[in-house]
């Protein structure tokens, strides 16, 4: 299944295509932006892909959980939504949520949460989930939809992926796409110098180091792409032959967690150094 229909970024819509596939998407995931309608629709994908008994394509559409997913049906899926339109996410169901996260799933190994318009969940809602979302227990996912991620707790950001349906589609500079490439190419050499002065290259501005980062994520999905089979550019070939699968998720992973700093203001020469050191530290995970 391919998210091309979804106004996504081409980084965030190859990130939830290749994680859904291979049932390895993160445990939280916040879609933000974009219209209400849309990003349900998405939600309710991602949470089909997440049940689906395909293992190497979710979600398949054809087997039976993502046909009871298709018809509203699945026993591990559940939605919640404040009870009307601009009404508060009562705090009540965010603790009965979080008691009913540890019980066993019905039909499969996995259960899904979808809170639909979270930005109407005040500050003790949002603390009631805190805890669950930091330490989901094993197969339990949690799909959040808000309106913006700047009305969301930064303590429940900080444990999210979010990604962004706000149709920003525009292509990287070239500038931006040398500056990833450069770091792919070094991510791929095993020594400290090559990744140190590509991070040299890094503008000190918050703005261009997202792209590059964004930019960067693609690269690494698509190595690991690669790995499954498909296709990818020079960089992303390069990547997935001198670097083993597990390596490519650490670096994706990270890439990931440094975008979130970046979109928490982080402080531009802390980000450049954490860009250096923790991709560093992907590439020498065990
Ligand atoms: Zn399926």
């Amino acid at each position: 299944m391919s998210f091309e229909n979804f106004p996504l970024s081409k980084g965030d819509g190859r990130f939830l295509e290749t994680r859904a596939k291979t049932h390895t998407l993160p445990q939280t995931l916040l879609l933000e932006g974009g219209e209400e309608t849309v990003r349900r629709t998405l939600a309710k994908q991602m949470a089909a892909a997440i049940v689906c008994r395909d293992k190497t394509n979710a979600p398949c559409g054809v087997c039976l959980a993502c046909k009871k997913c298709a018809s509203g049906n699945h026993p591990d899926i559940s939605v919640f939504a404040p009870e009307k339109k601009n009404a508060q996410f009562k705090v009540e169901v965010c603790r009965q949520i979080r008691q009913d996260a540890f019980v066993v799933p019905n039909d499969g190994d996995c259960k899904v949460y979808i809170l639909e318009d979270s930005q109407n969940m005040n500050d003790s809602s949002e603390n009631a989930l805190l805890k669950i979302l930091e330490e989901p227990p094993r197969g339990v996912y949690f799909i959040l939809t808000c309106d913006s991620r700047a009305s969301m707790l930064s303590t429940v950001l900080s444990r999210a992926t979010t990604v962004s349906l706000t149709g920003d589609c525009t292509p990287f500079s070239e500038e931006t796409v040398q500056t990833a490439t450069a770091l792919a190419e070094a991510l791929c050499k095993d020594s400290e110098w090559e990744l140190l002065c590509a991070c040299a290259a890094l503008k000190k501005e918050r703005e261009e180091i997202r792209s590059v980062l964004l930019c960067l994520c693609d690269i690494l999905t698509e190595a690991l792409c690669v790995k499954s089979g498909g296709t990818g550019g020079e960089a992303a070939k390069a990547l997935a032959g001198k670097r083993t699968k597990e390596k490519l998720y650490a670096a994706q992973k990270e890439t990931e967690a440094l975008l979130q700093s970046a979109a928490r203001n982080a402080n531009t020469n802390l980000l450049l150094t954490g860009v250096c050191y923790r991709l560093r530290q992907a590439m020498e995970h065990k």
